[in-house]
């Protein structure tokens, strides 16, 4: 890194005099750490996007801990955190926190006078938890809410920040912000079915799509299509009613059972583990591993920085998806990188 720019990044870190955490001391005195630090190969690929039952499991937890609690204080590592203007973010501070709700794969604090704080963790993003004189985490703090008894913290691993909060005055400018998809958990099966017909696309881009369909993403559809039985790559207008109800079903059980198994393991704390590989998994993050159904290897499919997982016995009829015939496919009718940005 030029000698100018680690000047100036140094001065940058010394004018954060408020941000408290150990973290900036190890930035401080060796600037170049986070450079250093860019490029290890993940073995996986990265996309450890919280989901629909993470989500569920941090609203319930955030519930627990800040309802009814008083704001005191708020900081930003970065002023381009927020991206919104009206109402300035001093607007919640000294208020209590009447609701926490989600939105897709948004997290949303309520507060009264109709303000609504939508944290977008995005991939890294994550909440922490700290009882009053408890340690601060150890990953990069990117904002803090500081309550009475406890402080609220917002983490991004990695360089890129993408995680971002926007706060909203009224259910209008609230509901601007929904990107639409429909609540699975409490979809019947005919809305259901309708929204996999309404565009014709590959089951896996249609799950992962946030205008169709709420909260799910790379990790989950996987683990819904090999529940079902399906090819991530079926057109959804080639589904039949019967293959739309299974996979329906299939939403529902696989969703459910996550939540509540992430609902076990957190118990009365705050979710620490937010991961999209998780032990217990039936393909996601298995490439060659036994399926748990058939033993077959679990097989890939490889796009951009993500892949999809899946077994070729169970779900396709034994045939491998080849990466070379797809790339058209995958080119036109895939999530892009980022398929969970909403
Ligand atoms: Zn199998």
């Amino acid at each position: 890194m030029p000698l100018q720019r680690r000047a100036k990044r140094r001065k940058n870190f010394v004018d954060r005099e408020w941000w408290p955490w150990h973290e900036e001391d190890k930035f401080t005195k060796y600037p170049s750490f986070r450079d250093t630090h860019r490029c290890i190969p993940s073995v996986r690929s990265p996309s450890p996007v919280p989901e629909l039952p993470d989500i569920v499991v941090y609203t319930e937890s955030l519930v627990r801990h800040i309802v009814g609690r008083t704001l005191q204080r708020v900081r930003l590592s970065s002023p381009f955190l927020l991206r919104s203007v009206t109402p300035p973010i001093e607007a919640i501070v000294g208020r209590a926190v009447v609701g926490v709700r989600r939105m897709g794969k948004r997290l949303i604090l309520e507060f009264g006078d109709e303000l609504f704080l939508v944290i977008h963790l995005m991939i890294a993003g994550r909440l922490r938890w700290r009882g009053v004189g408890g340690k601060v985490p150890a990953k990069l703090g990117i904002a803090s809410f500081d309550f009475r008894d406890g402080v609220l913290f917002l983490t991004e691993a990695g360089t890129k920040r993408r995680a971002s909060l926007t706060l909203v005055q009224g259910e209008t400018a609230l509901a601007l912000i929904d990107r639409g998809g429909l609540e699975v958990m409490e979809a019947t099966p005919a809305a259901f079915a309708e929204r996999l017909r309404r565009e014709n696309h590959t089951l896996k881009r249609s799950l992962t799509d946030p205008r169709l369909f709420s909260g799910i993403g790379n990790a989950y559809s996987d683990e819904i299509l090999h529940r079902a039985r399906l090819s991530p790559l079926l057109l959804t207008a080639r589904l039949t009613e019967e293959e739309a109800e299974r996979l329906h079903l299939a939403t529902i059980t696989v969703l459910q059972e996550w939540t509540e198994r992430l609902r076990a393991e957190v118990g009365d704390g705050f979710p620490e583990k937010v991961t999209a590989f998780r032990e217990g998994m039936a393909v996601h993050g298995r490439y060659g591993q036994p399926c748990p159904a058939c033993g077959a290897p679990v097989q890939r499919i490889r796009y951009a920085d993500n892949e999809t997982n899946y077994c070729a016995r169970c779900q396709n009829e034994g045939r491998v998806l080849a990466d070379r015939a797809l790339s058209r496919l995958l080119k036109q009718d895939f999530p892009r990188t980022l398929p969970d940005e909403e």
